[in-house]
């Protein structure tokens, strides 16, 4: 299996989303839906991918704000979220005090679970829970990708300062679950350049 990996950001928060697809079979799914969603689109329809699902990694406003111009175009695919933010696409209840709804309710929703596998058309993915930033935050891997969300940056970890955030649990998570994996492994962040896993280990200043 060939895995691409294609982002696209936003100019308002540099919110990565992410298109991942299988080379042979053009099966494909979104990670995150940021706040330029046409410029998916865009990338879709030039890849002729056929997009099974969109992935959640949190849903922090600028991670879910494309999510119903994403539906439209792609049609009714299933929306995938750790289910302690369920709710925050389900209802169209807004993850933090802080910001105000971020996404109309959607209905076809599943359950990204810790330790469980994610299957989209031929593309399958590890759930790893990687909470701190955000109580559902997960990490998404496949082949050797890591998809951190705003767990882990290129240099930096995410934001632990929300009132429904946890310093300890980010790092904990970080630690347990991405620093255990090998040096080699790709990190695409919800934010900014991909960067290593070795390179992550050995660089970056929240982590030594
Ligand atoms: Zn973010």
């Amino acid at each position: 299996m060939t895995i691409r990996v294609e982002a696209t950001a936003d100019r308002q928060f540099r919110t990565n989303s992410y298109l991942v697809e299988d080379g042979e079979t053009r099966d494909a799914v979104v990670i995150d839906a940021n706040l330029e969603p046409e410029l998916m689109i865009d990338l879709v329809r030039k890849r002729n991918a056929n997009v099974r699902a969109i992935l959640l990694t949190h849903t922090d406003v600028d991670h879910v704000g494309g999510l119903s111009a994403l539906l439209d175009a792609f049609g009714p695919i299933p929306v995938a979220v750790h289910e302690t933010e369920r709710h925050v696409v389900t209802e169209g209840r807004p993850l933090r005090r802080e910001f105000g709804a971020a996404t109309h309710p959607i209905d076809n929703v599943e359950n990204l679970v810790e330790g469980e596998t994610f299957r989209a058309g031929a593309l399958a993915f590890e759930v790893l829970h990687t909470p701190g930033h955000s109580p559902g935050g997960v990490t998404l891997k496949i082949g050797d990708n890591l998809f951190t969300g705003d767990a882990l940056f290129a240099g930096s970890i995410g934001r632990s300062d929300f009132s429904n955030s946890n310093g300890k649990a980010l790092l904990d998570g970080i630690s347990a679950k991405l620093l255990s994996q090998p040096d080699e492994l790709t990190v695409y962040s919800g934010h900014g350049p991909a960067t290593t896993i070795g390179r992550e280990r050995k660089t970056n200043p929240f982590l030594t």
